[in-house]
């Protein structure tokens, strides 16, 4: 049985204070379950910090991006070795928001070419944070215009396909999808739970025609978009989800441990 991954996304929020209170305030109430991972993926400058903050608790800690150079002058960057050094176990690779599409709209379009990943550069990634044993987090999932034309099912499979082929399954082995309609993240409207659990069953068998079985039936796959302790248990319950990323409801001490405790 696969257990399940429940992994906390704070995006650009929390200073140091912030981030020692939210820490302090979730462990305060978390109780560990041998069978349910809990991540916390604060931004760059508060890692050590949180590492700190954990480091005699099961809680495991994530980038939210990565460099896949180890080193070089590449201003303003972060390489695998680093997070491999402040001891991130996982790394969020491929988000909508680091590709620039956001569901909902809150960023100026002009603004929108600052935000670029391709096919290759997820790639990368995910090879060099392998190659430092940290387990990437690929996000993947549609827009609602994306939806609206049919073609949620094939925007979702050709991104696991642009981006994970050419790696071997013994590469692959324990790698983490996470399946996040763009339309939902952020936005408080949140994917039917049939339909979610109907999705990352594309995402796995899309991985098991990618790799083998032992990859796709090893393999957690999570749903995220506006999780929240009252729609976490039905979406938890469907056999291809594994656990969820969560990004609004993570910020909240309370409302991460109830999701934590829905999985
Ligand atoms: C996310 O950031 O990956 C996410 C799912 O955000 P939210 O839970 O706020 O929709």
């Amino acid at each position: 049985m696969r257990a399940k991954l429940i992994a906390g996304n704070w995006k650009m929020h929390l200073t140091l204070a912030g981030a020692t209170a939210l820490v302090e305030e979730f462990l305060g109430s978390y109780r560990p379950k041998p069978d349910v991972d809990v991540v916390v993926c604060p931004g760059f400058v508060a890692l050590s910090k949180v590492r700190s903050l954990i480091k005699d608790t099961p809680l495991k800690l994530g980038g939210q991006d990565v460099f896949w150079e180890e080193e070089g002058a590449f201003t303003g960057k972060v390489s695998p070795a680093m997070l491999a050094d402040v001891g991130a176990d996982y790394c969020i690779v491929g988000h909508s928001e680091a590709r620039g599409r956001f569901g909902g709209g809150q960023v100026d379009p002009n603004l929108l070419p600052f935000f670029v990943e391709t096919h290759e550069s997820l790639h990368q990634k995910i090879e060099a944070l392998l190659y430092r044993a940290i387990t990437p987090i690929l996000c993947i999932g549609e827009t609602l215009a994306e939806r609206d034309a049919g073609r949620a099912d094939a925007v979702v499979e050709q991104q696991i396909r642009g981006t994970l082929q050419g790696l071997e399954p013994s590469a692959l082995f324990g790698v983490v999808l996470a399946y996040e309609p763009v339309w939902a993240i952020g936005t408080g409207k949140v994917c039917e739970a049939e339909e979610a659990g109907r999705m990352c069953g594309i995402v796995r068998e899309t991985l098991r025609d990618l790799s083998d079985d032992d990859v796709a039936t090893t393999a957690r796959i999570l749903y995220g978009g506006s999780l929240k302790p009252d729609n976490a248990y039905a979406v938890f319950q469907q056999p291809d989800v594994d656990g969820g990323l969560v990004g609004g409801a993570s910020l909240n001490a309370a409302s991460f441990a109830q999701i934590v405790h829905a999985a």
